[in-house]
């Protein structure tokens, strides 16, 4: 089946035409301006390919609700050009195929649920460390939304005592994981750009011990069977024996389960160089028009 893919980003719009077994056949990338500049020039993108679906996964907030009137809509997000935007319909509308809809990040992890290394686990949750930090979820083989989606990079957290950034740069939470964890948290604690302090081992210790805490409280809420750590943050390659050495102290033997304790195969980097995104889009495309 042709598919068409849209991972649309607060940065830049990943359009990409592909089919179900993941096969990516072609994938350009357009600035993200506003809604009207934007949006013509992805649908002239789709219009000739011959698509039989499209999968899209936006960032949000969005409506996921399929009952709602304003299910497929980005909602109240901050990039304010984009509020209130009906990004489904205007791509349903506009080419005249079924619309497969979720987060970014949920499209993430299920690229790497179906087609990576999570094939097979239906118990997965995968991180972006990035500008922000988002939170896929899978539980028993489906996507998780709730009333919402989760926003588990708002999860608040221990802050250390030596932290010098105590309160983080998140708007709304004081010592929340997005406003301790996430890039511009790291540029403003230090001084200078995340990609430039990999040789300062207290920016990774600090950092480790948050993104740590962070995977204590997903694997005792939610009991994945992984977590996929992405992101522009997780470039830091340094940081993944830190966040699993820092769980397994944080956990401290009170979880004792083969998956767990197998620290390596438990926290991962993703691993579909960087096409996790695109690929979960073609799933969605393909479910929706199948499923
Ligand atoms: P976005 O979250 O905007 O989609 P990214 O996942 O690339 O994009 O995240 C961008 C953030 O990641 C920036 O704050 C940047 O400082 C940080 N970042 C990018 N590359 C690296 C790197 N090599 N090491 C550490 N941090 C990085
Ligand atoms: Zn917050």
């Amino acid at each position: 089946m042709r598919i068409g893919a849209l991972e649309a980003g607060g940065t830049k719009m990943v359009c990409a035409i592909g089919d179900e077994s993941g096969g990516i056949k072609e994938q350009k990338s357009f600035p993200t301006i506003d809604p009207a500049t934007t949006l013509p020039e992805l649908l002239a993108y789709f219009k000739d390919k011959e698509i039989e679906a499209l999968g899209i996964a936006c960032f949000g907030p969005v409506d996921l609700d399929k009952d709602s009137s304003s299910y497929g809509y980005i909602t109240t997000t901050p990039k304010r050009a984009w509020a209130d935007t009906d990004i489904v319909g205007y791509f349903s509308r506009g080419l005249g195929v079924k619309v497969g809809f979720d987060t970014d990040v949920n499209g993430s992890l299920l690229g790497e649920v179906t087609y990576g290394q999570a094939k097979g686990l239906g118990d997965a949750v995968y991180y972006t460390i990035g500008t922000g930090v988002g939170a896929g979820v899978m539980s028993g083989g489906k996507l998780v939304h709730g009333a919402m989606h989760p926003e588990a990079g708002h999860m608040l957290l221990r802050v250390r005592e030596d932290d010098p950034l105590p309160d983080g740069v998140c708007p709304f939470h004081k010592g929340c994981l997005e406003g301790l964890a996430a890039g511009p948290a790291i540029e403003k604690r230090w001084g200078k750009k995340a990609a430039e302090l990999g040789d300062d081992s207290r920016v990774w210790d600090l950092e480790s011990y948050y993104l740590a805490q962070c995977m204590v409280t997903t694997t005792v809420m939610l009991s994945p069977k992984i977590i996929i750590l992405g992101g522009g943050v997780m470039h830091q390659k340094q940081l993944f024996p830190l966040i699993r050495e820092k769980t397994s102290e944080l956990l401290n033997g009170y979880i004792k389960n083969s998956r767990i304790d197998d620290m390596d195969h438990y926290i991962v980097p993703a691993s579909l160089n960087d096409d996790q995104g695109i690929m979960g889009c073609l799933k969605l495309g393909y479910d929706a028009a199948n499923v």
